[in-house]
């Protein structure tokens, strides 16, 4: 008799082998780390004594299953803000708050709580890409999980870096610190394309080959990134990161919902692997990856739950089932992607996925001891059918749930055991986490009432802009005015520049958080066609105004921001109750009256139409004696024009008399 360790007895071994060998009363012998033989019952116990028999009838013994893609400490912002599109979603929730809170305590808290949920789904092995990834390492390694874990690297400041290029030196770091532990894989994770400039992508590639090591990262989830890189570089996705030398390294890439065979070929050619997350991209309206024609092509797809504030939960069993099935639909045929193929995703192929293939994914002598037992005798799992034994998968993949998962065991150590986590404290967990909702929830409702934090949060180079500007606006009824003034002796033009503007006004309930304008600035050419386009955000908050001389206004607190996303954006995360628009021609002049600097512009409101043309005079100021000079300036400029004071409007365009909402 041969000594081992463990002997799981009974139960029906599903061994995920090249030969998908199935054995209806089986037993896996285990010693140390590793399994030792994988076999029938009665053969396995006459030849082998173990110190510990485990009796598992009425179970499946199973391949640990294997999350390609997740993003782990991110189970402490579940929930947060569902039902958005992913840009609203990641730049205008998740990012502020990640920059707010994301610390190595959060990191490391994160971690454990996903671990705790994974262990009960059956997980063994995952694939994670998030910050202070050292952290999340020690959290699975503590844990007892395996993980191949990612480095992020973007090109903006992360929580963890201030530049991507610390970020490459931290992934270095933890690169050193980690590999060669015999459950933590460290890899490098530039987030995605749109989120990389080519060098970070370029050095991201060479660091994982430098060190064989993975790259992870996120390729054609959205359409809207396909679109962006086609006109940007005139290259679809996948051919960009090729062209960049991206896929030499072990590539993993995350979704590829928006990926053409040509492309499918080019990861094929590079060995590159997929993780397919069906969740996360039918919650988020990504669209659906086309999975079958991947596999089709010999491309390697695990399966991936995503983070938790995307999907909202670690559970592969039914993402399992979710693959499976959407990709009937997806291809209108109930033949695509059977069940079993859908388990062989989340563990051999997964395993693959993750370039563990030789060590993890499958039940066979020599590999890890990554092994799940679940029940297969529940009420939802009954009867059972003998006559095809594929049925087992079926029942596993379109029945089973993660509540039948009774024990895991990974690296041949035991994580659970009936239900009962045997190395995280799972109370301890869920009471730290509830902590940290109620300091979220707090800084997130400041955030939300406040219009200028939540301007703060999704602009980059926000400026306080014209702080203190005097000002006044008149009707112009003549234009010979105008020349008279811009041929006056004492005027020099120092620039004139001819726009078409677009404003859209966002009004909220509480007057007293300001109005925020979004104005695309079409700057005309002497053909009136437009030669370059600029977007601006314009917080303007509530105003205590002064007049001079009755005619000119003092204004301030105004907050510029360049606007680099679309008008849409802007408005379902403002959430504004009204809108209003308004589009004119102007004509601006830049001018020095006397030696003094000042703005004139010249407007036509075109929508809603307005009859007249209006004169407007601004000059910024930073001290009420000087304000008082400007003032006296500006009344001598509407004297040459012929101004009358009846003329003249204290109002802003949008509060004018006449024109219509
Ligand atoms: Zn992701």
């Amino acid at each position: 008799m041969e000594q081992v360790d463990i002997l799981l007895s009974g139960g029906i071994v599903i061994s995920m082998d090249a030969a998908f060998t199935l054995i209806f009363d089986g037993a896996v012998a285990i010693r140390g780390s590793e399994i030792v033989a994988v076999g029938e019952r009665e053969a396995l116990t006459a030849q082998y004594t173990a110190h510990e028999v485990v009796d598992c009838s009425g179970q499946y013994v199973m391949p640990g299953l294997v999350n390609a893609h997740t993003h782990v400490p991110m189970t402490l912002l579940r929930g947060l803000a569902d039902d958005r599109r992913l840009d609203v979603w990641l730049m205008g929730y998740m990012m502020p708050t990640e920059r707010e809170f994301v610390s190595p305590e959060f990191c490391r808290l994160g971690a454990q709580l996903a671990c705790a949920e994974q262990i009960r789904s059956g997980i063994t092995s995952f694939a994670d890409m998030y910050y202070y990834e050292a952290e999340i390492a020690q959290a699975t390694a503590d844990a007892g999980m395996r993980g191949v874990l990612g480095q992020t690297i973007l090109k903006f400041p992360a929580p963890d870096a201030d530049s991507y290029e610390d970020s490459l030196a931290y992934a270095r770091q933890f690169i050193e610190t980690w590999r060669g532990h015999p459950l933590i894989t460290p890899a490098v994770a530039p987030h995605a394309p749109y989120s990389s400039t080519e060098d970070l992508l370029r050095q991201s590639a060479a660091l994982a080959i430098e060190y064989d090591v993975p790259v992870l990262i996120h390729i054609a989830e959205t359409r809207q990134e396909v679109d962006d890189s086609l006109q940007e570089r005139d290259q679809r996705v996948v051919d960009y990161v090729n062209s960049v030398g991206l896929l030499d390294a072990k590539v993993l890439a995350a979704h590829c919902v928006h990926i053409k065979i040509s492309e499918m070929h080019t990861l094929r050619e590079h060995n590159c692997t997929v993780a397919h997350c069906p969740t996360s991209n039918l919650k988020l309206a990504s669209g659906i990856a086309p999975v079958t024609d991947m596999l089709k092509f010999d491309v390697t797809v695990g399966i991936g739950t995503d983070g938790p504030a995307s999907n909202n939960d670690l559970d592969m069993i039914e993402e399992i089932r979710l693959a499976a099935i959407l990709a009937k639909t997806a291809a209108n045929d109930p033949t695509a992607l059977p069940a079993r193929q859908a388990l062989l995703m989340a563990t051999r192929q997964g395993a693959e996925a993750l370039y563990l293939g030789d060590v993890t994914g499958s039940l066979e002598p020599g590999k890890l001891a990554d092994i799940v037992m679940m029940d297969c005798d529940g009420a939802h799992n009954s009867p059972r059918f003998r006559r095809d034994p594929n049925a087992v998968y079926s029942e596993i993949v379109y029945a089973s749930k993660s509540t039948d998962v009774a024990h895991v065991m990974c690296h041949g150590r035991w994580l659970m055991r009936d239900r009962e986590l045997l190395t995280l404290d799972e109370e301890a967990l869920k009471q730290r986490a509830r902590d940290y909702a109620v300091k979220i929830d707090v800084f997130l409702a400041a955030h939300e009432g406040d219009i200028f934090s939540k301007l703060l949060a999704v602009t980059q180079g926000m400026e306080r802009g014209e702080s203190f500007e005097v000002q006044t606006k008149a009707i112009l009824r003549d234009a010979s005015g105008l020349e008279r003034l811009l041929s006056h002796p004492d005027v020099q033009i120092l620039k004139m520049n001819h726009y078409r503007q677009y404003d859209t006004y966002f009004e909220f309930d509480r007057a007293e958080v300001g109005r925020l304008r979004y104005r695309e600035d079409d700057l005309l050419d002497d053909k009136g066609e437009a030669q370059a386009v600029r977007s601006r955000l314009t917080l303007t908050m509530p105003t205590k105004e002064n007049t001079f001389h009755s005619s000119v206004l003092l204004s301030h607190s105004r907050f510029i921001a360049p606007a680099d996303r679309p008008l849409r954006f802007y408005r379902e995360y403002f959430q504004p109750v009204a809108e209003r628009e308004l589009q004119k021609d102007r004509r601006r002049w830049h001018l020095h009256y006397q030696g003094v600097l000042f703005y004139l512009n010249v407007d036509q409101v075109l929508r809603p139409e307005a009859p007249d043309t209006f004169i407007e005079i601004k000059s910024r100021t930073w001290s009420a004696m000087d304000a008082e000079n400007k003032a006296y300036r500006i009344q001598q400029m509407l004297g040459i024009m012929g101004v009358p004071a009846e003329d003249i409007i204290l109002t802003d365009y949008l509060e004018m008399e006449g024109l219509p909402d």
